[in-house]
């Protein structure tokens, strides 16, 4: 059989919509994580409901590589808009993901006070087997065909650009915060999962993307609407569509 496309989300509000479109749908035991497997428009597809977090991401995603060797993982939901042009219900293509939190301080003496500006991007290791430390990250790019294809689809219910999402255990509601993480950082909408999945997915060497749609932004003061989430579901069933046809 042909191996399986891995859909990723956190909540039902980011997965049920797809599960409930499943043909030759089958619940599946995968650790503490709800799992379904079926076919969607004629593609073999997994989906994992991950739980919210960076923990819950790596570890369900790992799970599901182990038990699935699917062909591409794609990870998708809600988040928080950083950019300032961007409104609840856009959608951002996560042609690069970083880990907001992840973060090593500079030296400061006692009484210095601190500075979260002054923090900068600590690396992440890429899990392996061999002895010794591992190759450590900062950002991971999207794998250029599961992209191309995202870019690709078609899309009337709302705008769709390219750019950076910022993952961490974290929700931030500073404004000087998300300032400054979209000037610095390059972030367009933050959520709480993407690069946890996209390190593991890089430790297996599987294709992987992020998609992701504000459902809300401090920004604008617009507040989350879980609806989004559907939308998103249904975002990345198309681009899971284009792909196959493309490749
Ligand atoms: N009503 C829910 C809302 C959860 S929002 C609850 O309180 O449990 C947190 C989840 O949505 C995470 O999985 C994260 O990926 C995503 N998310 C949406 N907007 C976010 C934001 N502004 N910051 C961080 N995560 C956000």
């Amino acid at each position: 059989m042909m191996q399986p496309i891995l859909y990723t989300g956190a909540m039902d509000a980011e997965t049920l919509y797809l599960m409930n479109e499943l043909t030759q749908a089958e619940r599946v035991t995968l650790g503490c994580w709800k799992c379904m497997h079926g076919f969607l428009d004629g593609i073999p597809v997994v989906i994992v409901r991950t739980n919210q977090g960076m923990a819950n991401a790596a570890a369900s995603t790992a799970l599901a590589i182990e038990r699935f060797q699917p062909c591409a993982v794609l990870n998708q939901g809600t988040s928080g808009g950083h950019a300032p042009d961007l409104h609840r219900g856009d959608i951002v293509i996560g042609a690069r993901v970083i880990h907001m939190t992840a973060v090593r301080t500079p030296d400061r003496e006692r009484g210095a006070g601190i500075d979260v500006e002054s923090a900068q991007p600590l690396g992440l290791e890429i899990a392996n087997t061999e002895s010794g430390d591992g190759r450590k990250m900062t950002e991971f790019f999207a794998d250029p065909a599961l992209l191309r294809a995202a870019e690709q689809t078609p899309w009337a219910e709302g705008r769709v650009i390219k750019g950076t999402i910022g993952s961490g255990d974290i929700w931030n509601n500073e404004l000087d915060r998300i300032y400054w993480l979209h000037t610095n950082w390059g972030t367009m909408t933050e959520e709480m999962e993407t690069a946890a999945s996209a390190q593991i997915c890089t430790a297996y060497n599987i294709p992987f993307l992020g998609v992701r749609i504000l459902s809300n932004t401090a920004v604008h003061g617009e507040s989350f609407d879980e609806s989004t989430g559907v939308k998103c579901q249904k975002f990345a069933r198309a681009v899971v569509a284009q792909y196959c046809n493309t490749n």
